[in-house]
């Protein structure tokens, strides 16, 4: 099967609406991205890579690196780490500090920040250097030393983390964070600086289609037990406040960051990966989540 014509009809029915959506403004260096971008890549067990438009080009990954950080964590910790996390959609936005208070500082998954940032902190905890560690993790997975943390990004978020920072401060008060709030957050913010094209998001994802086991170097990544699971939590907490909307239009489990890329998992068959800055009111790619919403009506992958 060859997914080219696929791609191309996804493009041609996005087309009127690449450049809509509003890009990130709170991160200034996202803010000052053209709308106008799109591409797309799928990798599939079966056939390997195919791309579209933008697919090579660079963005920042953003809260698509909350995947990934959970993953080498869950290796860590195991099962005890929902000791420290829950694993609801949260029904407030991404960087809320609502549910905090009234749950002690428990986050109610790892996908939005208060959760990340406990992640940050398991990381922190592990590793002399937790932001290369992730770094290390993805360029094994990608299978190019040459990924690496946008630094100047990395710096400009650090420098606005005031809610991160908020949060993480919060959190040590109910002794849900055992490192220093300034080491975390800035863990954080370099993981979500780390910058990678469509085509390495597929490829670094791929682990989560096959799984757990990387179909590139064939080494195991996380167990078939934690790879389900982390795709059951892309699929109902993954897509920030509209995790309902994306599974009843897309179908697939998918993690989305506001850099504009979306990743979505076709178990046992392929990943996808979308690039549109513009986001939609709850923050996910705009042309991003109706791109992954044509492919699972043309493919009939969506897992319901
Ligand atoms: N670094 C961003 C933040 O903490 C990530 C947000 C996102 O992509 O959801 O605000």
């Amino acid at each position: 099967m060859d997914y080219t014509d696929t791609l191309r009809e996804i493009a041609s029915h996005v087309q009127p609406y690449i450049g809509s959506g509003e890009v990130a403004s709170y991160i200034p260096p996202l803010a000052k991205i053209d709308p106008r971008q799109f591409g797309m890549a799928l990798y599939t067990l079966d056939e390997g890579l195919f791309v579209i438009g933008d697919a090579y080009k660079r963005f920042s990954i953003q809260s698509i690196s909350k995947v990934f950080a959970f993953a080498m964590a869950f290796n860590l910790l195991g099962d005890d780490i929902w000791s420290r996390l829950d694993r609801e959609p949260s029904g407030t936005p991404f960087n809320s500090l609502v549910q905090l208070e009234v749950e002690y500082g428990k986050p109610r998954n790892p996908f939005i920040n208060a959760g990340a940032l406990v992640v940050a902190d398991i990381l922190v905890s592990h590793f002399a250097q937790p932001s290369l560690a992730v770094l290390q993790y993805l360029r094994r997975l990608v299978a190019d030393d040459s990924v690496d943390i946008d630094l100047e990004l990395a710096k400009a978020e650090q420098h606005l983390a005031h809610r991160n920072i908020a949060m993480a401060h919060f959190m040590k008060s109910f002794g849900n964070l055992q490192n220093g709030v300034d080491e975390v957050v800035d863990a954080y913010c370099n993981q979500c600086a780390i910058a990678l094209s469509c085509a390495e998001v597929v490829m670094a994802g791929a682990f989560l289609a096959n799984s757990g086991t990387c179909p590139i170097r064939s080494t195991v990544v996380t167990s078939r037990r934690q790879t389900r699971r982390i795709n059951a939590l892309m699929a109902t907490c993954g897509t920030y406040d509209a995790a309902g909307d994306v599974a009843y239009r897309v179908g697939l489990p998918a993690k989305s960051g506001v850099g504009g890329g979306i990743l979505a998992v076709v178990p046992g068959k392929a990943t996808a990966c979308v690039w549109a800055p513009g986001l939609d009111e709850s923050g996910n790619s705009l042309v991003g989540t109706m791109a992954l919403e044509r492919l699972t009506e043309i493919t009939g992958w969506s897992i319901f």
